[in-house]
């Protein structure tokens, strides 16, 4: 799906995640700068990196309780850095890799 900017701008309209995420280029590495301690992560009672990330990279598997992560999806603005902390290791992507904006 496409997303006009100018139409966009002219008035306030509630974009879904995935036109959100369309905003954003991405040169992808086959290779996830994420890695998630899943021990750590199963015992965490809070687990807020399912519910904090902008662009939902982290989810709970239904069947064996392990933390997926679509790396794919990611905006590297640091949040998880914090609130994953004890368990989600996360590095810059590698050289020539990564996100910007599209429009500015
Ligand atoms: S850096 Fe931001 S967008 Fe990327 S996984 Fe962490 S919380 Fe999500």
């Amino acid at each position: 799906m496409t997303v006009d900017m100018k139409d966009y701008l002219k008035e306030p309209k509630k974009l879904s995640l995935d036109d959100r995420l369309y905003l954003v280029t991405r040169n992808l590495s086959k290779k996830s700068h994420i890695e998630v301690d899943q021990a750590k992560f199963k015992k965490d009672p809070l687990k807020s990196v399912l519910t904090i990330c902008p662009a939902k990279v982290y989810e709970e598997h239904e069947e064996n309780g392990e933390c997926k992560v679509n790396f794919e999806n990611r905006l590297e603005c640091g949040t998880c850095q914090v609130a994953g902390r004890e368990y989600v290791k996360w590095k810059n992507p590698d050289s020539g890799f990564g996100m910007s904006l599209k429009n500015g």
